[in-house]
């Protein structure tokens, strides 16, 4: 049995009914949310109105699963899932993909004693119900606050800006995307972000939000200096958790995530976990092919390779920030760039992939190429005969190349110059 329909659990559903021999998995699927599954990582091409919801929907599940079901309780003496709706579900082998929840930042007026809930005006963006929320909320001109620079904050900050609305994007840190990017590809996509009318202010913590005067909903959010921007609309990215609690209850270890080992068991030999609320080897991965390829692992390991062991996941980040449609924002960038990195056209797609480690260490061997013409920066980082990590904007034709021999962790050929790996023939 499968609690969570997600990436993960969706994906080993469909590995375990391609591998494993006739009649001898029968698989239970539960899915707390009420659509058929779908693809999250494409969630804000739905909130940009490019795709409709049923577009982004995953292959179905063979069998089926049981949507709208939340499983409350997880009974391991006696081998049991107890559901929200009454319903209790006997397993042999039960396995946890239950992913993530937002995290909520500590704002002043975000929680209230009486109430459990978001208040109004405020969502955030992890499921299908929070994007057809913000899809049905934002109007041309609505003016929007984003908390979170992240790849979910920049992601949304874009979708609302295709959509017509006046986007201001808070982020906390230095620079965008900070797990991904190093600086000068944060200051490319920044360029990006403002050339499509988003207004991005980075060091600016949020304290508060403040309500309108009936108290009804939320209307300004307040930065640390006092400073409030108006805020129809508020979305927080500021990232996410695992989402523990059911096995925290059930007593299995759980430290920041579900604790597994290699054969992604957890302290209870018959409960496995994969995806985002894991953690292996003392890492978390929150990202879709970490979850893809432990759902992989397991399922070869349940059914044609019991030797089939999970070490963990080299995971490119890759992100397509979409085209915005002509016209929808005239009146342009808020402020001139002060960078002296190149901005693209509003009309192109920003193609942003980054993997490793993007900012080098002493000694380590550092290949950049900036094309102001054609808007895109591309970098590897190298150290003695490897490749350790890069970052490409604007133009991802060796991606696939970079990706492996990263991937791979192999020597690189020592006659290429390192010049020749940002180039799509690697210079042959
Ligand atoms: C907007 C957005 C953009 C993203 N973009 C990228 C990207 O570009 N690249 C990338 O690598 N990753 C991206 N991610 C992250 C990626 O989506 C996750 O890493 C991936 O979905 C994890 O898969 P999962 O199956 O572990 O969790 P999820 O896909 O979150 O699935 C977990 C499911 O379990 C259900 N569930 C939880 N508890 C219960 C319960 N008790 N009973 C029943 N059901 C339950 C949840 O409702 C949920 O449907 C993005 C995420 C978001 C939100």
């Amino acid at each position: 049995m499968v609690i969570g329909g997600g990436t993960a659990g969706v994906r080993l559903a469909q590995r375990l009914a391609a591998t494993a021999p006739a009649g001898t998995v029968n698989l239970t699927l539960l899915g707390e949310e009420p659509h058929a599954p779908y693809n999250r990582v494409l969630l804000a091409e739905v909130l940009a109105g490019r795709y409709g919801p049923e577009v982004i929907a995953l292959p179905p599940v063979p069998g089926g699963e049981r949507r709208g079901v939340r499983a409350v309780r997880i009974d391991r003496a006696d081998r049991l899932v107890r559901c929200a709706d009454g319903g209790v579900v006997p397993y042999d082998r039960l396995i946890l993909a239950t992913g993530s929840n937002p995290v909520l930042p500590p704002l002043r007026g975000l929680r209230r004693p009486d109430h459990d809930g978001l208040p109004e005006g405020v969502h955030a963006f992890r499921t299908m119900d929070d994007c057809l929320a913000l899809s049905a909320a934002v109007r041309p001109g609505t003016r929007a606050v984003v908390i979170g620079g992240g790849l979910l904050g920049v992601s949304a900050a874009r979708a609302l800006a295709e959509r017509g609305a006046q986007v201001v994007l808070a982020q906390q840190g230095q620079h965008l995307m900070e797990r991904q990017l190093d600086r000068a590809g944060s200051r490319l996509l920044r360029n990006q972000l403002e050339a499509w009318g988003v207004e991005v202010h980075t060091e600016c913590r949020v304290r508060g939000l403040v309500r309108t005067a009936d108290d009804t909903r939320v209307a300004a959010v307040e930065l640390a200096d006092g400073f409030r921007l108006d805020a129809e609309l508020t979305v927080l990215a500021c990232g996410v958790r695992p989402r523990t609690g059911l096995a925290r209850a059930a007593g299995l270890d759980v430290r920041r995530g579900v604790v597994v080992d290699d054969e992604l068991r957890t302290s209870d030999p018959s409960i496995h976990a994969i995806g985002d609320c894991v953690e292996h080897d003392e890492r978390l991965y929150g990202l879709a092919g970490a979850a893809l390829e432990q759902a992989d692992v397991l399922a070869r390991l349940l059914t044609v390779d019991p030797s089939a062991r999970y070490t963990g996941t080299r995971s490119l980040t890759r992100l397509t920030l979409g085209a915005l449609a002509p016209g929808a924002r005239p009146d342009g960038p808020s402020e001139a760039s002060p960078d002296a990195l190149p901005e693209v056209a509003p009309e192109v797609p920003l193609d942003v992939a980054a993997f490793g480690e993007t900012t080098p260490l002493p000694g380590d061997d550092t290949v950049q190429l900036t094309d102001a013409t054609r808007g895109t920066y591309r970098k590897v980082v190298v150290r003695g005969d490897r490749l350790v990590g890069g970052v490409l904007l604007g133009d991802l034709a060796t991606v696939g190349t970079l990706a492996r021999a990263w991937e791979d962790d192999v020597p690189l050929p020592p006659t290429t110059p390192l010049l020749h790996l940002l180039t799509p023939d690697g210079g042959s």
